[in-house]
């Protein structure tokens, strides 16, 4: 964000600012609302926001104790003299009226999206096909509220030259703050839905809302097929001379027509737009996600892009994540997943999609709902309206799960059964009740659906890795197990966390509070912030490149050599940070990056004494034979260099610092070395040396894609090195080298495991497949097959392809789909 000092904001807010006793003039670069967040304590400033839940004044006190010292409050309770404020009357606001401060210092074009559904897709997709021309800041996932487009808006910064939010509201009356806040130059208005939902008494109440978004607009991006929004748009556009940049699927003359043609899978798209004709592609065929595109496109003639570069990217597009998810379930059933959200209007949209889906298969609709919540309606009228909905879609039965639509089960016609809650669902459910269904399982967030998605699905489909989150958290607890319960544990989630993920492991260990977060170069690091990862970062193999990034992102490098050591110094005096944290690696006999001698160590010490940009947070080195006894002699040897360098450190310093060498094998073999934290690395994926009660995190698994015959005069693959000399059978999985399988597995070295057997690889392994000898055994394609997990280990396969666990680990390809399990 742009940075203010604390004065500053004072003025800002028209509010008055106590100083603290020792209160020192400085830029505040981060203003924060989750008192869980990372603070950059001399540069955060920690708005107390009070919600309906929960009031940020709370965690004032805590906050002070963690050093930081600076507020906006609404009200003066436990801050002392220890921390200076800023207080005002009502501390949302003043958050907004920040941004809206924010927000009037630049000049680049900013896109305000809304709309009943899609505000989100669409500026996510947008933010996709338009950054190859522009540098955009957007709001973080759907941070589209009160306080979330605030926030978002305070991230507005000079390096970027696009900026697009999307705003949402609950109630009438909220739209015109968020319109003060984003001051949009393009709006897009995506689509309107049922009145009811959000509070509003008619639809035309609450296109007028939400049009309320636009007022300072120049161009306004909407469908023109839709008749009763189409006509409040004109009179809007009219009013507030605006220029309508309206598209039609159905009015050829209309400015931006476009036609269409749904194939499986896909969709065809021609526009035509003055005079030009462009044609793309993209990989969706339902109509929300053509209408969303169709948006996309719109905004993009508005922005005055390049239309031809932007149709290229169309084909690339993703799903938003946390949306609708379709899977395979057990019994032939499949699986409409969307428990993120639950109001009429999104039931409406999941509805159609379990329409298509189960048309498709000629299956029976089966729909799981949740109690429905933000919604405006009296609860019986709500759920006679679900009644209507589902009726009309053709659910042939439900079930109910919550006490809400319990108590309403007579809104319903079709057959119904109806549960208090998930657990009360889960311990009655018989899963041979569901067979040949298509069911929709929705539900609010706090319902959990996911576990009855996790219960319902096939096991046995597609080649993924699956990763289980609780033994995640089991081999972290193992570890802790060893350790004294003040030392630190930095958990090393370099390489994609060896293989095994990025966010979902990082928010699993800030979750479950790890200290620090090792990362091997910035972006990695970078991407971990943008995901709303917070726990502290250090940079492993920082380069000169990244240091604005590191700054920016609050990340901390690992500091290695002196010219590294220099320019990190100069980059940090052009950002004027203070007390930047850093780590000095040294190198006790890995001869690897680090400092060497003890001069070099006391130079740069002395360099980082001298000036105030730098503060050392911790010293630390790695073992080169930490898992091998026959090395421990040299083990010692790196403890020993270890404590005189960092004894000599400490006495040169008048601050405290950290000390870290032990990774996994060292926790387990040198637990007395552990100084003030550890290095977890290779232990938590479950792989242990010394025989720790581990469990596995991760299952590679495939599914069986044909089975056939072969006499003993063919063979098998590629070279015909599949030799079999009796008639066998053999089956083909969808699995390969490019995948992350090693080639020398091939030709019986190695198996994989199916219907509870091993069954040896057979022939040359190939690029995307391989093939497995299962002759005897009962195997037909759909069956699932495990390459490495609780039958086959890391460790085994890694021996027979003349390898370590690691390198299994961090070599499955990121083509390989990585699915979450947690309880
Ligand atoms: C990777 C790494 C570790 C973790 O090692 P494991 O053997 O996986 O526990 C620790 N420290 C450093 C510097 C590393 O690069």
């Amino acid at each position: 964000m742009k940075k203010m000092t604390l004065e500053n904001i004072a003025k800002i807010l028209s509010a008055q600012f106590f100083r603290k006793e020792d209160y020192q003039e400085h830029l505040i670069e981060k203003i924060i609302t989750d008192s869980r967040s990372f603070f950059d304590i001399e540069h955060s400033v920690f708005v107390a926001l009070i919600g309906p839940r929960n009031n940020g004044h709370n965690y004032i006190e805590g906050l002070i104790a963690k050093g930081v010292s600076a507020f906006i409050v609404s009200e003066t309770g436990v801050i002392s003299d220890k921390a200076s404020y800023i207080l005002v009357p009502d501390t949302t606001k003043a958050l907004q009226q920040l941004a809206a401060f924010v927000r009037r210092q630049f000049k680049y074009p900013v896109i305000g999206i809304t709309g009943s559904n899609g505000k989100t897709i669409v500026k996510e997709w947008l933010f996709s096909i338009l950054s190859g021309q522009f540098k955009i800041v957007r709001n973080p996932k759907s941070y589209n509220s009160q306080v979330g487009v605030p926030l978002s808006v305070l991230l507005m910064e000079e390096r970027y030259n696009l900026a697009i939010f999307e705003a949402g509201i609950s109630q009438p009356g909220e739209m015109q703050n968020l319109s003060e806040i984003i001051q949009p130059e393009i709006g897009i208005f995506t689509n309107i839905g049922d009145a009811h939902q959000e509070g509003f008494v008619s639809t035309k109440q609450k296109i007028n809302e939400k049009l309320l978004l636009f007022g300072s607009c120049k161009k306004l991006v909407y469908c023109e097929d839709q008749e009763k929004t189409n006509l409040l748009i004109d009179e809007f556009c009219v009013e507030k001379n605006i220029e309508k940049v309206g598209w039609s699927f159905k009015n050829r003359a209309s400015k931006l027509f476009f036609t269409y043609k749904t194939e499986t899978g896909s969709t065809k798209i021609s526009a035509f737009y003055q005079n030009h004709e462009i044609h793309f592609e993209i990989p969706f065929s339902d109509f929300s996600s053509l209408e969303n595109v169709c948006h996309c496109f719109a905004a993009a003639t508005a922005l005055n892009a390049d239309l031809t570069v932007i149709a290229d990217e169309f084909k690339h597009l993703f799903p938003v994540e946390m949306r609708l998810e379709i899977k395979r379930g057990i019994n032939n059933c499949l699986l409409v997943n969307d428990y993120y959200n639950s109001d009429l209007n999104s039931l409406g949209i999941a509805l159609s999609v379990l329409q298509q889906q189960a048309a498709k298969a000629q299956l029976s609709k089966l729909v799981i709902l949740s109690d429905i919540k933000q919604t405006g309606l009296p609860k019986a009228e709500l759920y006679r309206q679900v009644n209507h909905l589902l009726q009309e879609w053709e659910t042939v039965e439900i079930i109910g799960i919550g006490e809400e639509i319990s108590s309403h089960r007579e809104a319903f016609a079709m057959k119904g059964s109806f549960y208090p809650s998930t657990e009360a669902f889960l311990n009655q459910v018989n899963r041979s009740k569901y067979q040949s269904a298509a069911i929709l399982i929705k539900g609010a967030r706090q319902f959990m659906f996911e576990k009855i998605s996790a219960y319902l699905q096939s096991k046995a489909h597609l080649t993924r890795l699956e990763i289980d989150l609780n033994a995640l958290t089991h081999n972290l607890n193992v570890y802790r197990s060893l350790l004294k319960p003040e030392t630190k544990i930095m958990v090393m989630v370099k390489a994609f966390s060896y293989g095994s993920g990025d966010i979902e492991i990082a928010s699993t260990l800030q979750y479950q509070h790890v200290d620090y977060l090792a990362v091997a170069v910035s972006d990695e690091g970078v991407h971990l912030r943008n995901a709303g990862i917070t726990t502290p970062i250090i940079v492993m193999n920082p380069e000169q490149q990244s240091f604005q990034n590191i700054i920016e992102y609050g990340l901390e490098p690992n500091i290695y050599s002196t010219p590294l050591l220099e320019s990190f110094i100069k980059t940090a005096e052009q950002f004027g940070v203070k007390d930047f944290p850093v780590h000095l690696k040294i190198d006790t006999g890995m001869n690897r990056l680090g400092f060497k001698t003890e001069s070099e160590l006391i130079k740069v010490t002395e360099r980082i004494k001298q000036n105030s940009y730098l503060k050392i947070k911790s010293v630390f080195s790695h073992l080169a034979g930490s898992d091998e006894s026959t090395f421990d002699d040299f083990t010692q040897s790196q403890f020993m260099i270890f404590d005189k360098i960092t004894n000599l450190v400490a006495k040169m310093l008048d601050y405290k610092f950290d000390r870290h060498i032990l990774n996994s094998a060292g926790i387990e073999r040198f637990p007395e070395k552990q100084y003030e934290m550890v290095r977890l690395g290779i232990g938590l994926y479950g792989v242990s040396g010394t025989g720790l009660p581990l469990r596995n995190i991760g299952k590679l698994m495939s599914t069986v894609s044909q089975v056939k015959n072969v006499q003993p005069d063919e063979t098998v693959g590629y070279s015909r090195k599949g030799k079999v000399t009796e008639e066998s059978i053999i089956a083909v999985v969808p699995l390969g080298y490019a995948d992350g399988l090693d080639r020398k597995l091939s030709n019986r070295n190695g198996s994989v495991f199916i219907n509870s057997q091993r069954a040896p690889i057979i022939g040359n392994i190939c690029m995307d497949m391989m093939m497995a000898d299962v002759t005897g055994l009962d195997v037909k394609p759909g069956d699932a097959v495990e390459i490495f997990g609780d039958n086959i280990s890391i460790s085994e396969i890694a021996e027979k392809a003349g390898t370590i666990p690691y390198e299994i680990l961090t070599g499955i390809s990121q083509r390989v789909k990585r699915i979450y399990l947690q309880e």
